[in-house]
């Protein structure tokens, strides 16, 4: 092959910023597909074309490209789009973002391993000795890292001597997509004889029976492949039946390559019809997406937004066109898929954190139509993740429940919002997007009224039924009367206990797991701290150990106080797990469980709880906002939030907003499908305003309040907020780095930079840490701070004495 040489500029799955440089001789070079490329010394990776040009860099020497992995592209030109705007916009790294966008599969691990060619005919004369004795390995090892290859030959450079032998088609880069996906094999059954052979073949009663009603099956579902359990358990006929057929050879089994994605056929169900509020809603929403391309749904809980997204959804399979449809991972529950697929069959794909990575692969392959099973997902239900899918006929995105904050990525890099990058990919596929909730972000709200976003509104719930009645619980009063039955004002049993009565389900709040959260001496005061973190350690009793809820780090609780010695210890505040033996101490005779962080960690935890509690195999559910997430009960009509006060009091501008969709929420669970349920709200600061709005369901008040407050202490909706954390073993040079870096940020930005300032939890995991925050008015370009803002960091980490500071950006933390 001789063609001209030409450059490329890769993204690496590296943390790095923006792309490098290499050069080729090769043809067929496409963007979007991958080539092994040498980075550093030794290591090699799989790196995806993001440009191709004829500029040879300027300052450095590009190294030629290795092999091309993919005849077709694995990421379409969008998804290129879509991952350089994420990294220009949230400040992050390219690889990052392609760390986080492809299957683990997609992407070469760096220590990549050698194959012999599959071409390679084993014509050994023109090696040369080094290349023979590679083959002699690779004939008895297989496969071999290239590092171990170079500690095994000693060959000067290995990399141009592999090259070499990739080139002439002797080894080849194994490609780890091959091996680590394997397709699941299956047996399915088939029918081989046509009808009129049947007839001639002698089958006894229950043998053509058994016929007969797999030919009713079949014509049920036509597409649909059975397994023999499967089939069994559909038409309920014995295996030996089964057997006898295949003897006959009337039917046969076949092995087949399946999907892992688990099909279940949920029952298709007619649809529903909207009650008139609700046409009247989803007409709005279609008229506006005529001049808008985004549109605010805000309809107060068990309004049937959810079907109203399922009208939506028809429309645009409708026109051929794909929806996502976003859900904060933890709502993404057997319930709403289960709704989704009684409307549309197997077209419903699910993605979430759960998925193995040969599932990540065929959800990836069934959106980019690659596949070998002729899945098509024509519906994405997913978690914020699934904005990296490769979708290329995208025409709505819909964004539930768009307040929550875990659309927020804020732990790792890259810190993406999936509510507001939706928005972007929208507009890159020319699709809509309906951003849907009881409780909207006052982000979202300040554009809808400032008439960036539409605005729909449900005021009424399905059948009409009240919203909950809401009433708080002076517990301050309780204790000073020392009425407090443990944590239960003697109101809040009472209630209990007449819902229970009625053969009503309760649900309880508790925004705190574990025992208690603080355990301390009752003689000297002194708490248990984590060793790496700055925090107390959480009592669990049932474990009977301390746990730090920010490292992991576990000890066995104390016999005695390390400070004085007395075994006398004591719990400050409560979590979920004290709650949960309360319950079961005072109402023995009913089933209590539990639902938070701890209990829910298996594959199938969290399904289970919700399921038994559906069925009312539990009488009272613990949680925390786990159990305010998009859950749609029938039967529960008390809500009980335990203590509210800690909400509002953490210190954040966004607290009280959170507090009060929080607890918008949890009251939503109460009374949706019959009676008007009841929300009780144990408090020792009655008098709080938060709670007149929550009584009067004044979303309106609540939001005019914020806004004004934002508005007086300029935060967002109304400026921009980047966050900077610093973080360093050292107390002394995070300390310096930090002094250094707001300075420096002083000079150009002036008052709008905010700290040095430690976090509330300021050591994590032995790391001091120190915020700095960069404040910017709406007005200004934003674009320019961030340009402004990276070359300040950049400059600092040059200085040897601040190199060992870690830098992280956040824009518009959460
Ligand atoms: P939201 O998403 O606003 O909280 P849902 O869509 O979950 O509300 O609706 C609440 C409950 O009412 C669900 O069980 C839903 O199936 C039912 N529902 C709402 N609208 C209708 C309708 N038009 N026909 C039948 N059931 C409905
Ligand atoms: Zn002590
Ligand atoms: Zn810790």
């Amino acid at each position: 092959m001789n063609s001209e040489k030409r450059y490329i500029n890769v993204i690496l799955p590296l943390p790095l910023k923006g792309t490098f440089t290499y050069f080729t001789y090769l043809d067929n070079l496409l963007i979007g597909q991958r080539v092994v490329v040498q980075f550093g010394v030794r290591k090699l990776y799989s790196a995806i074309i993001n440009t191709i040009h004829s500029n040879k860099p300027i300052n450095y020497k590009a190294k030629e490209v290795l092999a091309i992995i993919d005849e077709d592209p694995v990421v379409n030109i969008i998804q290129l789009n879509f991952w350089s705007w994420i990294s220009e916009y949230y400040m992050c790294n390219l690889g990052d973002v392609m760390n986080a966008a492809l299957p683990s599969s997609l992407k070469l691990v760096s220590e990549s391993s050698i194959v012999v060619h599959d071409n390679f005919d084993g014509e050994l004369n023109e090696l040369s000795l080094d290349e023979l004795n590679l083959i002699n390995l690779l004939s008895t090892e297989s496969e071999l890292k290239i590092s171990e290859i170079a500690k095994l030959l000693k060959v000067k450079n290995i990399f141009s001597f592999i090259n070499e032998l990739i080139r002439k088609e002797v080894v080849e880069i194994k490609e780890n997509l091959h091996d680590k996906y394997k397709q699941k094999v299956i047996q399915i059954i088939k029918l081989v004889s046509t009808n009129n052979q049947t007839k001639k073949i002698k089958l006894t009663t229950k043998q053509a029976a058994f016929v007969e009603a797999y030919e009713t099956l079949n014509t049920k579902f036509p597409k649909k492949k059975w397994t023999t359990s499967q089939l069994l358990n559909q038409i309920n006929f014995s295996r030996s039946i089964l057997s006898a057929l295949v003897r006959k050879n009337i039917f046969k089994i076949e092995k087949q390559n399946t999907s892992r994605l688990s099909h279940q056929i949920n029952v298709l169900k007619g649809k529903k019809l909207l009650e008139n509020f609700q046409s009247i809603a989803l007409k709005e929403i279609i008229k506006a997406f005529v001049k808008k391309d985004v549109c605010l749904l805000h309809g107060i809980t068990s309004s049937g937004k959810t079907e109203l997204y399922i009208k939506l959804i028809e429309e645009q399979l409708k026109k051929g066109k794909t929806v996502l449809y976003l859900l904060p991972e933890i709502a993404l529950t057997t319930q709403i898929i289960r709704r989704l697929q009684e409307q549309f069959g197997d077209k419903v794909g699910i993605t979430h954190s759960r998925l193995n990575n040969g599932e990540r692969v065929e959800v990836w392959n069934a959106v980019n139509g690659n596949n070998f099973n002729n899945i098509e997902y024509p519906i994405i239900l997913g978690a914020r993740s699934s904005l990296f899918l490769p979708f290329n006929n995208l025409g709505l995105i819909i964004v539930d429940e768009e307040h929550d904050s875990s659309f927020k990525q804020s732990q790792v890099s890259p810190r993406y919002n999936a509510r507001d990058s939706a928005i972007y990919l929208a507009k890159l596929h020319h699709a809509k997007v309906l951003l849907g909730s009881a409780t909207p972000s006052l982000e979202s709200y300040y554009n809808a009224n400032k008439g960036k976003y539409a605005l729909v509104e449900m005021k009424t719930r399905y059948k009409g039924i009240n919203l909950p009645h809401i009433q708080t619980i002076d517990i301050r009063k309780a204790h000073l009367k020392k009425e407090m039955v443990d944590h239960f004002s003697p109101k809040l049993l009472e209630e209990i206990e007449i819902c229970l009565a009625s053969k009503k389900q309760v649900i309880l709040f508790q925004n705190r797991r574990g025992y208690s959260p603080i355990l301390s001496c009752n003689s000297c005061g002194y708490t248990p701290h984590c060793k790496h973190c700055d925090v107390s350690l959480t009592f669990y009793k049932f474990y009977n150990h301390l746990k730090c809820h920010f490292c992991g780090y576990t000890q066995k609780i104390l016999d005695e106080c390390s400070n004085c010695s007395s075994k006398d210890f004591k719990n400050i505040g409560f979590g979920t797990e004290q709650i949960e033996e309360s319950l079961k101490l005072l109402f023995p005779s009913k089933s209590i469980k539990r639902m938070d962080y701890d209990t829910t960690r298996g594959k199938n935890a969290y399904e289970m709880i919700i399921n038994d509690f559906e069925q009312a195999r539990i009488d009272i559910l613990v949680g925390t906002q786990m159990i305010t997430k998009g859950l749609d009960f029938d039967n529960v009509a008390l809500v009980g939030i335990l203590n509210a006060d800690k909400m509002l009091h953490f210190p954040d501008f966004r607290s009280y907003e959170k507090a009060f969709q929080l607890m918008m929420q949890v009251a939503g669970r109460a009374g949706r499908k019959s009676k008007q349920g009841k929300v009780f709200i144990q408090t020792f600061d009655e008098e709080h305003e938060i709670f007149n709005l929550l009584k009067n369901n004044d979303f309106n008040s609540f939001v005019i309040n914020q806004a004004h407050e934002r508005k007086l202490f300029n935060y967002p909706p109304y400026c921009k907020l980047i966050a900077i954390k610093l973080r360093n073993k050292s107390q002394i040079k995070l300390d310096a780095s930090a002094l250094y870096l707001s300075s420096m940020m002083k000079n150009s930005f002036k008052d709008r930079v905010l700290g040095p300032e430690y976090p509330v939890v300021s050591r994590v995991k032995n790391y001091y840490i120190k915020n700095i925050i960069l404040k910017i008015e709406r007005q200004s370009s934003i674009i320019q701070a961030k340009v402004i803002l990276n070359k300040i960091i950049e400059n600092m980490l040059d200085c040897n004495e601040f190199k060992s500071t870690r830098v992280s950006i956040d824009v518009d933390p959460d």
